[in-house]
């Protein structure tokens, strides 16, 4: 403990409230196509580890083009019965889909924990509800396209591939399948290699409601398993999420080809504190903006704007709140921070920390939480002194690290904050509405949260400009990458 450094911390601990729930792991996870589990024809197959631990969970099938082939001939195949059954009755499978994952929703939260390293608190408050809140959502919509398009004769677009990443991996699969499944599509999904295990469970509570035979296929694999599947002819729609690098190749792939492409990157989003904001509860907003899910957080508030009058007393609480969330065990229910996905994420913010100091910008960290020696680890920390042009204040991280800067001005605030080629999210925090509606309008930021942060609902599009990508998840704009207008089914493959 540092009670003699940090008199206001706590000195006492919290004993190990450890999730007692047991779930079984399959020794060998198989791809799931044409609604059965198979083994893959590469023959290949790959470890997940849990991250807090390094310890193996399972084996996970690595599909190869034999696969994915075989995945999107499903898929296709699937295709014709499913878009033309009647929406009431694709509506009915949504909804059994999402009562199922609240039925097993500690199982998931478990999982998703243990593979992934986020802690148990928020798979189990926030990943696995929104997860079936998606299905529940899209299952409201699948009947009454003709209302979210009056007039325009709304027809699925085909065969969609969908490829997620690592930082909510069940909930990323909720946004790409239910929306695709209630507009009359099918749907081949790739998870991230670190977390396959929800999604494959989620595969189980495709064969528990009956939902038919190649419907969704889920090919598991690294990149080069994603590649082959957005490559692949007939394939009409790549749906991707993840990082700006993988986005670009994806458009240039794509190009040309007739494929439609939704793209929803990475992020250096900015959250903006004014004198007048409830500086307490505005601390709050930056912690969880920046700290949740170990700042695994496209949209994380990784750039923080403080009006220059307010920064001591917001660097004193920030450093106060720090000292007081709890990284560990992330099965723990006490746990605020788990582990860092994998040790190749933990590299990279490792790497950004050094650049930072390197760079001349001050590094404030707790020195509080003995980290366990196994496990990829990373304690939340901020730096103060950042110029526009450090690294730190460019590039996402990724990471528990969050960049502190100043300003004087409304106008200067909203200068710096558009200054980044990514545009996802902005928080802004202030007493006064005017203030909130007249920065919002000029914030280049497909989401704008006002005196709160990271807050998501089905019924709210998410989605950025600029190198964030574009297309539109959830909300009734979430149908729209997933219909085609005007058009009938009938395309050129
Ligand atoms: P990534 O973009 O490589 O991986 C995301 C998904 O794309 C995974 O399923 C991966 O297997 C797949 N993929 C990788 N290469 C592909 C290719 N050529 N074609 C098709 N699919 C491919 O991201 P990463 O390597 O896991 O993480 C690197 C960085 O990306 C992170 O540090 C972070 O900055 C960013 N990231 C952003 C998000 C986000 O939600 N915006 C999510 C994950 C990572
Ligand atoms: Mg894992």
């Amino acid at each position: 403990m540092t009670t003699q450094s940090q008199p206001d911390v706590p000195s006492w601990e919290y004993s190990p409230a450890l999730d007692s729930t047991k779930v079984t792991i399959e020794q060998k996870n198989k791809l799931f196509i044409g609604g059965k589990f198979i083994s893959p024809k590469s023959r290949s197959w790959f470890a997940t580890v849990n991250p807090s631990t390094e310890k193996k969970l399972a084996d996970i099938a690595c599909a190869g083009k034999a696969d994915v082939n075989a995945a999107v001939a499903s898929a296709k195949a699937a295709l014709p019965k499913w878009s033309r059954l009647r929406s009431t009755e694709r509506a009915k499978y949504l909804y059994a889909i999402a009562r199922r994952i609240q039925e097993r929703a500690r199982e998931f939260a478990i999982l998703e924990t243990m593979d992934g390293g986020k802690p148990i608190k928020e798979s189990r408050d926030v990943d696995i509800p929104l997860a079936a809140q998606h299905f529940f959502y899209y299952a409201g919509w699948a009947d009454k396209l003709e209302y979210a398009f009056p007039g325009a004769n709304p027809s699925p677009v085909g065969v969609c591939a969908q490829i997620i990443p690592w930082n909510f991996p069940l909930l990323m699969a909720a946004w790409k399948i239910a929306p695709a499944l209630a507009c009359g599509n099918t749907s081949v999904l790739k998870p991230a290699e670190t977390t396959s295990l929800t999604a494959l469970r989620l595969a189980e509570i495709f064969q528990e409601v009956g939902l038919p035979p190649g419907v969704v296929n889920i090919v598991t694999g690294a990149g080069d398993t994603g590649r082959l599947l957005a490559e692949h002819k007939l394939v009409n729609k790549v749906a991707f999420t993840g990082s700006t690098q993988v986005g670009k190749l994806l458009m240039r792939e794509t190009a040309g080809t007739g494929k439609k492409l939704t793209l929803e990157l990475g992020g250096k989003s900015a959250n903006i504190i004014f004198a007048d904001a409830a500086i307490d509860q505005a601390v709050e907003g930056i912690v969880s903006g920046i700290y949740f899910n170990q700042g695994h957080v496209c949209c994380a508030g990784s750039r923080l704007f403080v009006e220059e009058s307010i920064l001591d007393e917001v660097v004193h609480k920030l450093k106060h709140r720090l000292s007081t969330l709890r990284v560990g065990d992330p099965l723990d229910k006490n746990t605020d921070l788990g582990a860092i996905n994998s040790k190749s994420q933990l590299d990279i913010v490792n790497g950004y920390i050094a650049a930072g100091i390197k760079e001349g910008a001050q590094l404030h960290k707790t020195t509080k939480h003995r980290l366990p020696s196994k496990g990829y680890w990373c304690n939340p920390c901020f730096f103060t002194d950042v110029q526009p042009s450090h690294t730190i204040a460019r590039e996402e991280i990724f990471g528990p690290v969050l960049s502190v800067m100043t300003f004087r001005t409304p106008e200067e605030a909203i200068s710096r904050a558009n200054n980044s080629p990514y545009g996802l999210a902005a928080g802004i925090w202030t007493d006064k509405g005017s203030k909130i509606f007249e920065i919002a309008k000029k914030l280049d930021a497909g989401i704008i949260w006002c005196n709160t942060y990271n807050k998501f609902d089905a019924a709210s599009p998410f989605g950025g400009f600029k190198e964030s990508g574009f297309g539109r998840e959830g909300g009734m704009q979430g149908l729209r990458p997933y219909v085609q207008l005007g058009a009938t089914l009938e395309r050129a493959n």
